[in-house]
């Protein structure tokens, strides 16, 4: 099958299946090839990988997926993908095309199936509007994972990557540092897809820690706290915590809990490190 990273070549699949495109889908499909292979080496694929990736498309980087790994699984949503994903992936037999949301399917059974439980690897040109509930899921519902290599609007891959002081320091920020090491591959513009997205967008890789660099007591609960504190961004801690029902904090609690730990009782959460949202939740 012809390389669809070469733009005639998924003119003519598109054309040949009267192919729509379906905005709320996500769809920009990837067409160059240098930043397709740029992906596959930022995530070392190995004959030894077994890789997931969310949302082929029509199977563009699929096919170089399945080049490079030992087993691809990969998770479409649209049902009118399939039969063009059949043709596009029909000369492997190291893939399976799984017809279904991402955030329904249960990840951790696909990894027992295919993986005997192993770690695998994460690939994926993700649609935009899900990127942080994808993200969310993979880490919060344990998937055994190497590491997660993914495009994404490129804005969120720098909010991945700050700390306090910046604007575009949260939630999601915390949530990635907690469990991987972040790292931006590449910057790509939207000439590099079908159709332009109207925003820029990066390849960031996330390698998983095995072991977190801070030590909580209960990871749900500093997650709770991290979350009604960005919520809330422009209110202090005692006053976004308390107001936050299913935390159930009561304002002296939050005021005592900072002042043992030296910070002014007036301080926001987006001052606080990783760490001490972790001293905090275990104070708590
Ligand atoms: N991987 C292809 C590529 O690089 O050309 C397509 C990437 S496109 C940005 C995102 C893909 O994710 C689309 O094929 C879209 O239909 C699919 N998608 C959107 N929401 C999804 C979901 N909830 N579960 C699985 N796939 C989804």
């Amino acid at each position: 099958m012809a390389d669809l990273g070469i733009p005639a070549n998924t003119i003519n699949i598109l054309q040949k299946y009267n192919f729509n495109f379906q905005k709320r889908f996500g769809q920009n499909f990837l067409i160059d090839t240098s930043v397709l292979d740029r992906i596959i080496a930022a995530a070392e694929i190995t004959k030894d990988d077994c890789v997931l990736e969310i949302g082929p498309g029509i199977g563009t980087m699929t096919q170089y997926l399945c080049e490079n790994a030992r087993e691809v699984v990969a998770v479409e949503i649209d049902n009118a993908l399939i039969p063009i994903l059949r043709d596009t992936l029909s000369e492997y037999s190291n893939v399976t095309v799984i017809n279904d949301d991402i955030l329904k399917v249960d990840i951790n059974r696909i990894v027992e199936e295919k993986n005997a439980g192993r770690p695998i690897k994460v690939v994926a040109n993700l649609p935009y509007y899900i990127t942080t509930p994808i993200i969310m899921g993979l880490f919060e519902s344990h998937v055994p994972l190497k590491s997660i290599t993914i495009m994404v609007q490129k804005e969120v891959a720098d909010r991945m990557k700050e700390g306090p002081g910046s604007k575009d320091y949260g939630a999601l920020s915390l949530a990635v540092q907690y469990y991987a090491k972040p790292q931006i591959i590449a910057n790509v513009p939207p000439n590099c897809f079908m159709p332009r997205p109207n925003v820029g967008s990066a390849v960031i890789s996330l390698t998983r820690f095995e072991e977190p660099p801070v030590k909580v007591d209960d990871e749900k609960k500093m997650f709770g706290i991290i979350r009604a504190s960005f919520n809330q961004r422009r209110k202090t801690l005692v006053n976004g915590l308390s107001n936050a029902p299913e935390l159930k904090l009561s304002k002296d609690a939050v005021r005592d809990a900072l002042i043992k730990m030296g910070l002014n009782e007036n301080i926001r959460g987006e001052a606080l490190t990783l760490e001490q949202f972790a001293e905090l939740s275990n104070n708590l």
